[in-house]
């Protein structure tokens, strides 16, 4: 049966713009039947998540969105796990984060950028702290002038790359954690991985082999071409086709709430 839905969302429980409930209420008006949070390594906000989804009618999937260490920018969707399996795992990786956010801080000022992490625990309002609350803040005390430029400066360098190495779980324990506490894996924006033709398929082999059940084929800023190429390779390893937008809310327009239509009996 087709759905419309919406499998990649971020609400304030990691670095989206919405609490919960308002991203519930969003999702709704969108005309989702089936809507996910997967915040990043944070469970916080599914409890109000879900409620707020049941009481619209609309159809909730707790999810969580995991940085693993393989490669830059390859994530791991997990959907529709036990919550108390993974609980004290991901609970585990926000303590990642805050030391990260230290790191992170200390990066920056050993490129005299001194940013005040007061500000950017403001940003992060008590959620899980990501690169987005530093760009803010140092948007805000002008160290670039655009989101795009701090990432291609500072925040997404090969050398901020190097601060990461090592830090975050494999690919492998990721799936075989999500998989182990009876979810679903899903790859997230395969295009963010830069890898293409067979480095990819054989990233996509891998991950199948420990478990990994769908690919996120349609995303807002996959051209047709890499939609295509994405759509082939799932088929050829036997996956199925998930769909998100990454929402975070209006700071990045890139990303709106989206209703894919997919078939989504895998998960359901
Ligand atoms: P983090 O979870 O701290 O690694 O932050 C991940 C978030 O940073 C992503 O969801 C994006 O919002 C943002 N981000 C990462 N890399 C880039 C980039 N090159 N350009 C713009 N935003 C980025
Ligand atoms: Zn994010
Ligand atoms: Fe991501
Ligand atoms: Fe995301």
């Amino acid at each position: 049966m087709i759905y419309k839905a919406d499998l990649h969302t971020h609400s304030t429980a990691s670095d989206g713009q919405y609490p919960p409930a308002e991203l519930a209420r969003l999702a709704a008006k969108r005309g989702m039947d089936v809507w996910a949070l997967t915040d990043h390594d944070n469970l916080d906000g599914l409890d109000e998540a879900a409620e707020t989804a049941q009481s619209l009618g609309l159809q909730f999937i707790h999810g969580v969105e995991l940085s693993a260490d393989d490669y830059l920018n390859l994530h791991i969707l997990g959907y529709d796990f036990s919550v108390s399996t993974m609980r004290p795992w991901i609970d585990g990786k926000k303590k990642g984060r805050d030391d990260r956010k230290y790191r992170i801080w200390r990066f920056l000022k050993g490129k005299g950028v001194d940013v005040p992490l007061e500000e950017v625990d403001a940003e992060a309002a008590g959620g899980a702290v990501g690169r987005p609350h530093f760009a803010r803040v140092m948007l805000r005390h002008g160290v670039a002038s655009t989101w795009k430029e701090v990432f291609d400066l500072y925040l997404d360098t090969p050398e901020f790359q190097e601060i990461e190495k090592g830090t975050k779980p494999s690919a492998q324990e990721c799936i075989e954690r999500i998989k182990d506490a009876g979810g679903k894996a899903s790859l997230a924006h395969p295009y963010q991985i830069v890898l293409h033709g067979e480095s990819l398929e054989e990233l996509v082999r891998r991950l199948a082999g420990y478990g990994l059940d769908a690919v996120e084929c349609r995303y807002p800023i996959h051209t047709p071409e890499q939609t295509a190429e994405y759509l082939r390779i799932a088929k050829t390893y036997g996956l199925h086709v998930s769909g998100g937008s990454d929402f975070h809310g209006e700071s990045k327009p890139d990303h709106p709430l989206a209703a894919w239509e997919l078939e989504l009996d895998w998960l359901l």
